[in-house]
């Protein structure tokens, strides 16, 4: 079986690893991969969907699996379907649900999806009438694709005049920021759930945390994640009885009435707050870096899930009683401006853990820091403190220059 998989960072390692120990897999090419994908395959340059479609058919691959959401935003799966290519991700269309914030709002308001109560905005003028009417905090969200950083909670009516005027006017994410979104604050804890779709029903994971800002006790600029754990210690039976019932079956119901219904994988975005389980976004994808927790926990072999799933079989996953702790080691200014191509050292010296590499490369025989999040350090334990331990020991040897993480992933 020869698997292409889409995707560069930590979440693209941790597939990696774990359908590597499919022994019926002869051959995995990464676009573009990492250091860790290139030691169990081969990396690839191509990133356009047309070439990499044009890839598989040239190498007879078997299964795509897509990590990203801009590729699936840009239609891979509908392009790959069409030359009969096997694919594992959602439409164009079901992506949208990801890639339109107004589109996605709309279908949770549809089908009753419990969510935050949200006005959509085509018009600046509107929208900043609507401004003046409210409370604060409030949450103004780019409609589109920006990087992760289109959410803004603005404090007061300032902030939030001065958010629509950039996202609108000045348009600093281009035409992700065309229409906005405008949503009550929600107070919680967050939580991410991964589940897979066999285009009939969902099959939901644990439950995982992620940790989004750059700073210990969760201060400082948000992030693409500092850390994980899964399961979530502070995700109840109650809090997913709640998800199961008013977020995800209603969602299952929409997506066969809208005609969404795909085989993938998909993620919802939860703040659980005292009044329940509330939906803050789908992604149409594994989430990073919730899969590098989630991934090692999952007993089931991987390619058997995904086959499943796309032949519409029922599933029956099976998760091991341990926790999973990833934490994520950056490079200095992260996120912000941050320099790379620093050599990375003293991985042999791990013991306890995994490490997947992110933003990292081989230059020759050297591993060299190539973006922000440059490496995972990952680790199961019976307890979240072993688990915890394991990889803040091992981090000590790992070295780049300016490197930094956070000191209180998994603390509780
Ligand atoms: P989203 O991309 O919609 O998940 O938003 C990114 C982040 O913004 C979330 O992970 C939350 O931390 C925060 N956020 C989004 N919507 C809300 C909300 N309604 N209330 C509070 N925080 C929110």
């Amino acid at each position: 079986m020869r698997l292409l998989i889409v995707g560069n960072g930590g979440r693209a390692s941790a597939l990696a690893l774990k359908l590597s120990e499919d022994s019926r897999i002869t051959k995995m090419y990464f676009a573009p991969g990492n250091a860790t994908t290139e030691k169990l395959g081969e990396n690839i340059n191509e990133t356009d969907i047309l070439a990499l479609r044009d890839f598989a058919i040239q190498h007879k691959v078997d299964l795509t699996i897509v990590g990203p959401e801009a590729p699936l935003v840009e239609g891979i799966v509908d392009e790959f379907k069409k030359v009969d290519l096997k694919v594992f991700g959602p439409s164009k269309k079901a992506a949208s649900l990801e890639g339109s914030k107004s589109f996605s709002k709309k279908f949770m308001q549809t089908y009753g999806i419990k969510t935050a109560k949200a006005v959509i905005f085509d018009s600046y003028v509107e929208a900043k009438e609507y401004l003046q009417t409210q409370e604060f905090p409030l949450v103004i969200k780019a409609s589109g694709l920006a990087g992760g950083k289109g959410v803004v909670i603005a404090e007061d009516l300032e902030e939030a005049e001065g958010t629509i005027h950039d996202f609108m006017i000045k348009r600093i994410f281009g035409d992700a920021g065309i229409q906005v979104v405008i949503e009550e604050f929600l107070q919680g804890f967050e939580a991410s759930i991964i589940g897979v779709s066999n285009g009939e029903k969902l099959f939901p994971f644990v439950a995982a945390k992620d940790y989004k800002k750059a700073g210990n006790g969760d201060k400082g600029p948000n992030t693409g994640g500092m850390g994980s754990v899964a399961p979530s210690p502070e995700y109840t039976e109650a809090h997913n009885a709640d998800f199961i019932q008013n977020i995800m079956n209603p969602t299952v119901e929409g997506l066969k009435k809208e005609g969404l219904s795909f085989k993938g994988f998909i993620f919802f975005g939860l703040m659980v707050t005292k009044n329940g389980t509330y939906l803050l976004e789908y992604n149409m994808r594994l989430g990073d870096p919730e899969t590098q927790v989630l991934l090692p926990l999952l007993e089931n072999n991987l390619v058997d899930v995904i086959e499943d799933c796309l032949h519409g079989r029922e599933l029956d996953l099976k998760f091991k009683n341990q926790k999973a702790v990833c934490l994520v080691v950056c490079s200095g200014g992260y996120p912000k401006n941050h320099e790379t191509g620093y050599e990375i050292t003293g991985v042999e010296k791990v013991k306890n853990s995994t490490v997947l590499y992110a933003g990292a490369d081989y230059r020759g025989s050297r591993v060299v820091s190539t973006g922000g999040r440059v490496l995972n350090i990952v680790a199961l334990g019976d307890t979240y403190d072993e688990a915890r331990k394991k990889v803040y020991e091992d981090a000590i040897p790992v070295h780049f220059d300016y490197a930094f993480y956070r000191d209180d992933i998994a603390k509780f």
